[in-house]
């Protein structure tokens, strides 16, 4: 068994509603190998954005431990975690988060411009990620251009540019229509095909289907985690697609 992609040691998150605390996690444990496709569901309120909050170094835990790749990022700082997560880490949202003026070569350059990479380095790979998504003929559109599901496979293509450890994911095809929505489920199946290591958040059970296991939270604790299938062995990804 490879070293784990990722780790939370019994993981709590206090939220201070003025006097009161509000224990959106309360104690979750969970190892990731690499290559594996997670998906996390539950009832509106039981901690999935907290924990892919905390997942995506967007949030610390109140206590409990963080190892992403080697290193802890449970104590970081602001700063060393804004690095984290545009090195390590990949986000796909809901709303896809284009930025509107940009084109979309430009909208998926937008981590390796905050990486200080050679602009025509950071050119080439980009057109690489779009062709990667299909959308290599739709370079120079901007987002208004493009249908809900092509600005979602942007998002996706800016997601995998900088060769993340982990691409998260928050309800990614919560605004698409049943077939734009499969397209990116599909895309995703991809990734994962070639050895990418996927977390995806949805209420949606027949999205979570997709993945090749199921964490159940409830009430800010695992409820139940479920293997659909074996953690990956002879596929692990290793460079860019
Ligand atoms: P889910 O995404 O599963 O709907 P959340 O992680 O958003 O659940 O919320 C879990 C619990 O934490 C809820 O009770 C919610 O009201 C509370 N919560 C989430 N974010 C905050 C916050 N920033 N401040 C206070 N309470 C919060
Ligand atoms: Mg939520």
């Amino acid at each position: 068994m490879p070293a784990p992609i990722l780790e939370l040691q019994d993981v709590h998150k206090h939220y201070h509603m003025g006097s009161v605390v509000v224990e959106a996690l309360r104690g979750v444990s969970l190892t990731l190998q690499p290559g594996e496709y997670l998906s996390i569901m539950g009832p509106s309120g039981c901690g999935k954005s907290t924990l892919l909050n905390v997942l995506g170094c967007l949030d610390r835990p109140t206590a409990g431990r963080y190892l992403l790749g080697d290193q802890d990022v449970s104590r970081l700082d602001d700063d060393a975690l804004s690095t984290i997560r545009g090195t390590r880490l990949g986000f796909v949202f809901q709303s896809y988060n284009l930025i509107p003026q940009l084109t979309v070569v430009e909208n998926i350059e937008v981590p390796l411009f905050y990486q200080g990479c050679p602009e025509e380095l950071s050119r080439t790979r980009a057109r690489q990620m779009a062709e990667r998504v299909g959308l290599g003929h739709r370079l120079d559109h901007r987002p208004y251009e493009l249908s809900g599901g092509q600005q979602q496979r942007v998002a996706i293509a800016r997601a995998l540019v900088n060769d993340p450890l982990v691409i998260l994911a928050d309800e990614p095809t919560g605004n698409l229509d049943s077939v734009s929505g499969r397209e990116v489920l599909d895309l995703f199946d991809e990734l994962h095909a070639q050895g990418r290591t996927l977390i995806l958040v949805t209420h949606d059970p027949t999205v979570a289907e997709r993945a090749d296991r199921i964490l159940r939270l409830r009430d800010g604790r695992v409820e139940k985690d479920e293997r659909r299938r074996p953690p990956p062995s002879t596929h692990i990804h290793t460079s860019a697609p």
